[in-house]
């Protein structure tokens, strides 16, 4: 009966919920949290790197890094 997800969105992330998230991507589900950070270009071991830290979506460019 709670009302603490935004509508449309069924990820629970934190920067969902954030009013100025400092990445544009969430890391959970890919989609976009804040559309003011500019996209970036990465390379491989950016996405290496945070591969290693369990992160499903690249926060930067929103690439799919684990299935
Ligand atoms: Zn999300
Ligand atoms: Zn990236």
């Amino acid at each position: 009966m709670g009302e603490q997800r935004k509508r449309g969105v069924a990820c629970d992330n934190m920067n969902h919920r954030r009013a100025q998230a400092p990445v544009r991507h969430c890391p959970a589900c890919g989609g976009v949290v804040n559309e003011h950070v500019v996209t970036r270009q990465c390379s491989d071991a950016q996405h290496a790197a945070a591969r290693r830290q369990q992160t499903v979506y690249c926060v930067d460019c929103g690439t799919q890094l684990m299935s």
